[in-house]
């Protein structure tokens, strides 16, 4: 799991489908994200997909930390 979040990571800093979460919404199309999900997304159980525009969810803090 871990290596699929550095992948993930490495993915973002390529500017590819990956965004975090802005102000408990999407970062890429904006949509809210149910509060479940958002801890889905917090606890990274799971890789999460936003529903709406398909691009990677992700805690904004994994793509700062390295
Ligand atoms: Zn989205």
């Amino acid at each position: 799991m871990l290596i699929a979040y550095k992948r993930i990571r490495d993915n973002a800093r390529n500017g590819l489908a990956v965004v975090s979460i802005t102000r408990d919404a999407c970062g890429g199309c904006f949509n809210k994200i149910p509060p479940q999900r958002q801890l889905d997304i917090r606890q990274r159980k799971k890789v999460i997909v936003c529903e709406h525009c398909g691009r990677i969810l992700v805690d904004a803090s994994i793509l700062e930390r390295d």
